[in-house]
């Protein structure tokens, strides 16, 4: 797993960081997830990581960028876990998925978050979770927002409405934590 770790320090790919991808897998580990939606494959450095608790664990990973989906395939397969792996090669806003997972990971692009909770909670089975990387967004969400460049102002703004959405969501509750750059955790209300 070095490897990929170095590779993506090398090429700016945002991986996710040690702690958060432990949390991530001792997670699976303890609830016993089978099925798992990955919205961002970028080298499949999570996807693998989670592919390799058990053989048993399956993962439909969706990925945008054409480099990236390249760079995924090759890496589920010198790691082995190609027939655990489906990456599918496109914006995750035009896929629509039939199957239930138990857990859905979104790791894409964060100014789509709420749109991508909207579009695949369907997807969910009713005791599954949904699991949401980046919400610090590399501590920005706490500094003064005029002091942040356009691009990223943007990005903090839509993070900071995911977060407010997460915490009024009638549906959903949220448990936030200070792990990796801020993971949620959202599960069914119990009616
Ligand atoms: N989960 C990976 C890191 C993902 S980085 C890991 O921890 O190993 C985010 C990735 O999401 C990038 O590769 C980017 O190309 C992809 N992405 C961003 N928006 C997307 C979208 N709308 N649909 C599919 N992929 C997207
Ligand atoms: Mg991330």
């Amino acid at each position: 797993m070095e490897r990929l770790e170095e590779y993506a320090l090398k090429n700016n790919v945002p991986i996710m960081q040690k702690d958060g991808i432990n949390f991530l897998c001792d997670y699976i580990k303890k609830h016993k997830v089978k099925k798992i939606l990955e919205l961002g494959t970028a080298i499949g450095y999570s996807a693998i990581n989670m592919a390799k608790i058990d053989s048993s664990i399956k993962i439909t990973t969706i990925e945008r960028n054409s480099d990236m989906y390249k760079i995924a395939l090759e890496n589920i397969k010198n790691y082995q876990v190609d027939k655990q792996i489906d990456i599918i090669f496109k914006d995750a806003k035009e896929v629509d998925l039939k199957d239930k997972y138990d857990l859905i990971f979104i790791d894409a692009a964060k100014a789509q978050y709420i749109s991508f909770f909207e579009k695949f909670k369907k997807n969910l089975n009713d005791d599954g979770v949904i699991i949401s990387d980046n919400l610090d967004f590399h501590g920005t969400l706490l500094l003064d927002e005029d002091k942040l460049t356009k691009g990223l102002k943007g990005i903090v703004k839509k993070l900071k409405a995911y977060i407010k959405f997460l915490k009024e969501n009638p549906e959903f509750e949220t448990k936030f934590y200070k792990i990796g750059d801020g993971i949620s955790v959202s599960k069914r209300r119990l009616k």
